[in-house]
């Protein structure tokens, strides 16, 4: 009886080494723990002819080799299955890990990142400025008389509280970084916008703008110009051509929006600039002295100049986007473009 019990233990061990997928390994338990054929079973049947004087070792012995068939049995099978996971192949751990997808910068981003690295190259400060702003801030201080068009209902979204609006433009940096500090001062501020304007293909009730201005002594449009004309032509390319038309703006005197040539066919004339090769692109002019002075600086001694730039706009152009609701709705497949 002892040899059959070890003999069964001998077989067991070849016949576990022989299973190496879950259904060979059901087999292995059917012919071992088998209600009807199975080893183990046929082998406590016999411990009834076992003499009264061996049977305790015999059983000892029997429920040994029970209980070690079975956790090596369980041990081969859990081992399978996790195999099984992996695709049927032995965990590999040399290989490559995979790496979780990376996300990607929003157009508006680069185009604004650019801009930022451009001015901050000519020594300009970055402040965003705040979103919620006060009647002063957006308007008052930037010469916007009682009864301008821009103060109307229709374009300011106002809100219930302390007679608080969302600012319409970026130019409320102007006024708080010229109340802040003292010039000679270089500012750029990018950021969010909103008017109360219908969804279209190029208009959105918020929308992305960078506001630059300087004031110095002895500043002229010149420096205006010779500015514009460096960020234009490394933002959207240096073969490009500036032009400055005269304009109105209630901060700036005088004013000039700014056209740059067409991007899509090099000033050539094409469908996107109705063939007169000129994209408009901004907004500029030298600050005007009564804004100096709201601010407490005297414009006999200080001059400087604006200008605002629509950063949606410029992603438009740079990355030959049709439509603007592209650049708020993020899908996924438009954005891993960039
Ligand atoms: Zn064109």
């Amino acid at each position: 009886m002892l040899d059959d019990i070890a003999k069964t233990g001998t077989d067991f061990d070849r016949d576990l080494a022989a299973a190496n997928d879950p259904a060979a390994l059901d087999q292995v338990r059917v012919r071992y723990f088998g209600r009807k054929a199975g080893a183990i079973p046929a082998l406590f049947e016999r411990l009834k002819e076992v003499p009264k004087e061996e049977k305790r070792s015999v059983g000892d012995a029997l429920n040994k080799l029970r209980d070690r068939i079975k956790s090596t049995l369980d041990e081969k099978t859990a081992q399978v299955a996790s195999q099984k996971q992996v695709g049927q192949r032995p965990l590999d751990v040399t290989l490559p890990a995979r790496l979780p997808p990376l996300g990607h910068l929003h157009p508006i981003t680069i185009v604004r990142r650019e801009l930022e690295e451009i001015f901050l190259e000519m020594g300009y400060s970055l402040d965003p400025g705040p979103e919620v702003e006060t009647d002063w801030y957006n308007f008052e201080a930037l010469n916007f008389t009682p009864d301008h068009p821009a103060r109307d209902m229709q374009d300011t979204f106002f809100l219930d509280v302390d007679q608080l609006l969302l600012r319409t433009h970026t130019s409320n940096v102007q006024i708080r970084s010229m109340e802040r500090w003292k010039p000679p001062l270089r500012v750029l501020s990018c950021g969010r916008v909103y008017r109360r304007d219908e969804i279209t293909m190029r208009k959105s009730p918020v929308f992305h703008q960078a506001e630059g201005f300087l004031v110095d002594r002895g500043i002229h449009i010149g420096h205006l110009r010779a500015t514009l004309e460096q960020f234009i032509k490394r933002l959207f390319g240096a073969d490009l051509a500036m032009r400055m038309r005269p304009s109105y703006f209630p901060f700036t005197e005088p004013s000039a929006e700014v056209d740059m040539s067409c991007v899509f066919c090099r000033g050539k004339g094409c469908n996107t600039c109705s063939f007169t090769g000129w994209m408009e692109i901004l907004g500029s002019g030298m600050i005007h002295p009564q804004v100096l002075r709201n601010v407490g600086i005297d414009p006999d001694e200080w001059s400087g100049f604006a200008f605002g730039f629509g950063l949606d706009r410029a992603a438009m152009i740079k990355f030959d986007i049709p439509n603007i609701r592209t650049l708020f709705e993020n899908d996924l497949r438009v954005l891993q473009q960039f």
